[in-house]
């Protein structure tokens, strides 16, 4: 049996508690894995490894041979790539496609990406009369990364890498639900950088490696990946060492339908917005506005590319399109808001039940079928809370305001979604819209470089470019007389 250890200091080692934890596949219900279940003497080793590692070689490392060892990361996790994208099937019940296709060159991209990107960005200066003002960057120095299991190297990576090429040294505590591309990442990066620069401790987060790392004392920033409540219950804990937080939380995302789209388009990419990884996509647009008009043949319309398109099966079979959810636990939740829905008086138009007609190596796996839901009124469970499954409710609406009022009649604000061919409209909305991210006529068509976060309770921050530059890094101001 694997055994899935931390990497402190340069070293895979195994818990000072000896306890360990399986890591089960969620379609078939095999554990895959033994992981170790770090702790806070885990956590404090790695914090301690990660301060020396700021004054080691790392710490006065030149720009361009620091970036060029990222570039190495992207490129060992590329020479590795069907490894990666095997291991983040199995663990999460990803179908094998996407990871093959989107998980892995991303979370390779992330590495370039950055390594390229903040070789450019230059700091400010100001004259004044008989003085000069300049500033500086400096790292902000041991940085926590805490990822959660719907995209786990992809998430992870996308922090991994701006923290480490600003200068900084990481601890990560990736999800206990998804361990494996952790350790991945683990072996690739010991390999280029020197120890103690990048260190991952496998665990728990309440009452575990995860809180340890959130309330450590000698921890500068936290960077955080996840639900909007254990959001909260982090910044309570990283309350007390004033960290810098960086939070990327929950969503509840609307996707607007008008009358004037390109309807083709707008039902080919609500597809995908809908169920893509099993809807377990924060970005995913789980609530869909249609305008009235063409409410009827939009969901009829959205049925019948669910029939023709989604297939539900083995995340190992590259003609999958839909897996299994990431876990028992996770699905009975899911579940759960299918009966609320259910009693709340929803039309399903499809789905809302558990995937049957599977071969019989998968009976112990968790899967739903896609299910696509009408009649919820606003105030349902199904259509506050966020599901992040594979269900999406479909309202109509009859005005551009009375639409805009549906979209932001949530705390929520991570992404949203508006399809339209008037300029007029689309400018309106994404002006008016309360999201951090906004796509017109598309769906999570990503350029790096660009702000990404969320408003009200789906966020903290910005990442992306020059913005996660801002909070990987100090700045700081010299002023010299002259
Ligand atoms: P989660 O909050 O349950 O767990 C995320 C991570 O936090 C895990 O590593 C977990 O072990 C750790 N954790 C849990 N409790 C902790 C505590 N008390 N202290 C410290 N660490 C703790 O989230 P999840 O279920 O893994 O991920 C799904 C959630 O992530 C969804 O809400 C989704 O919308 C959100 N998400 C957001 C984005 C974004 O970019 N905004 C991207 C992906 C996922």
């Amino acid at each position: 049996m694997k055994e899935i250890k931390h990497l402190i200091n340069g070293e895979f080692v195994g818990s000072a508690s000896g306890k360990m934890f399986d890591d089960i596949n969620p379609a078939t219900g095999q554990v895959i894995a033994r992981v170790h279940e770090g702790g806070k003497a885990e956590i404090d080793a790695a914090v301690s490894a990660a301060r020396a590692a700021l004054k080691g070689p790392w710490g006065t490392m030149p720009l361009d041979q620091r970036m060029a060892l990222l570039r190495q990361v992207a490129e060992g996790i590329q020479a590795r790539a069907e490894e990666f994208a095997q291991a983040e099937s199995a663990d999460n019940g990803m179908p094998i496609t996407l990871a093959r296709t989107a998980a892995v060159p991303r979370g390779s991209a992330n590495f370039t990406q950055f390594a390229e990107h903040f070789k450019y960005v230059a700091t400010e200066t100001w004259e004044m009369d008989g003085a000069l003002n300049y500033s500086l960057r400096r790292p902000l120095g041991v940085i926590g990364i805490i990822s959660p299991w719907n995209f786990p190297l992809l998430l992870s990576t996308w922090k991994i890498a701006p923290a480490l090429a600003s200068g900084n040294t990481v601890v990560m505590k990736p999800s206990e639900e998804t361990p494996m591309t952790a350790l991945l990442t683990a072996e690739v990066i010991n390999e280029i950088l020197p120890p103690g620069v990048f260190n991952v401790v496998q665990g728990y987060g309440a009452d575990s490696a995860g809180a340890a790392l959130s309330e450590h004392p000698d921890v500068d920033g936290i960077t955080f990946t996840g639900e909007t409540t254990t959001g909260k219950t982090i910044m309570r804990a990283a309350a007390d060492g004033l960290k810098k937080l960086s939070f990327e939380l929950g969503g509840k995302n609307p996707n607007i339908v008008f009358a004037d789209a390109d309807l083709e388009e707008a039902l080919t990419t609500t597809l995908r917005s809908s169920f893509a990884n099993q809807g377990e996509v924060c970005l995913c647009g789980s609530r869909i506005y249609v305008q009235r008009p063409i409410f009827d043949e939009f969901v009829a319309g959205l049925v019948a590319k669910v029939k023709a398109n989604v297939k539900v099966g083995d995340p190992s079979d590259p003609s999958s399109t839909m897996g299994s959810l990431v876990s028992r636990e996770h699905f009975q939740r899911v579940m759960s808001f299918i009966e609320s829905a259910r009693a709340d008086g929803a039309t399903f138009k499809c789905g809302g039940k558990v995937a049957e007609d599977l071969p019989d190596h998968l009976a112990e796996g968790v899967f739903i079928e896609p299910t696509v839901i009408t009649g919820l009124g606003p105030d349902c469970k199904a259509q506050r809370q966020e599901i992040f499954g594979p269900v999406v409710s479909i309202t109509p609406f009859d005005t551009e305001e009375e639409a805009l009022a549906l979209a932001n009649d949530t705390r929520y604000g991570l992404g949203a979604t508006v399809w339209t061919q008037n300029l007029g409209t689309a400018h309106r909305m994404s002006a008016g819209l309360e999201a951090g991210i906004i796509w017109v006529n598309t769906w999570f068509l990503r350029d790096l470089r660009t702000p990404f976060g969320g408003m009200k309770n789906s966020g903290i921050g910005r990442e992306g470019g020059v913005h996660s530059l801002e909070f990987y890094s100090e700045l700081k101001n010299i002023c010299i007389k002259l």
